[in-house]
């Protein structure tokens, strides 16, 4: 993998341990020389993520839209920042960029951003992996949805392997690694 998108939040969060496993996620990509594309701001844990990457020498690509630019959110210290009309045009760009997407804790942006690459991955639409970095069980009440839409026939357990999960990076970024998408994608009977 030569580059991972990451979404999270714009916010860093009530505990310490958000921002730390977000500097740590930063920095082990940056080790690895995967570069780092995100939402472009200096704020929440998007700004740690980013500093992460770039305090261990790491390229990092902003991703923002132009209605950004009259707020005090950009990032202003990135390898490269591009500026795009609008929200989807930011994520079919971030999608065009990268490699594979981690989700670290956020909040709506954070969650609409995700599911939309998880869904397109669902449909076929690409093949990359999709991850959820569960820091501190965040994740856990999201993931117990996802088994209660499988057993309430609203999601194929098959496609339940689209969403990649763990609590740890470096046995995230294998997972994703060695990814294979599932056989049999939603319209595949
Ligand atoms: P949230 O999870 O609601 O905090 O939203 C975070 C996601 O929405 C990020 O991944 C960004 O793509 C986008 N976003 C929200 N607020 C900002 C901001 N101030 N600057 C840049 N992107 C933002």
């Amino acid at each position: 993998m030569k580059r991972i998108t990451v979404f999270c939040g714009s916010s860093t969060g009530t505990d310490d341990v958000y921002k730390s496993q977000a500097a740590l996620l930063g920095q082990t990509l940056a080790e690895k020389g995967i570069e780092l594309v995100f939402g472009g701001g200096k704020v929440g844990l998007m700004g740690v993520v980013a500093d992460g990457a770039l305090h261990k020498g790491g390229k990092v690509i902003g991703v923002i839209p132009d209605f950004f630019k009259i707020r005090n959110v950009v990032h202003e210290r990135l390898t490269e920042l591009i500026w795009v009309d609008g929200m989807h045009e930011r994520k079919k760009r971030m999608n065009e960029l990268c490699d594979g997407v981690i989700a670290l804790p956020g909040g709506y942006g954070t969650l609409e951003e995700f599911f939309e690459m998880l869904t397109w991955g669902q449909l076929g639409l690409h093949n990359k992996p999709v991850a959820l970095l569960n820091t501190n069980g965040f994740y856990d009440p999201l993931i117990a949805l996802v088994q209660s839409m499988v057993a309430k026939g609203f999601l194929k357990e098959v496609n339940q392997q689209l969403l990649i999960v763990s609590d740890n990076i470096n046995d995230l970024l294998d997972k994703m690694i060695n990814y294979t998408p599932p056989s049999a994608g939603k319209w595949i009977r």
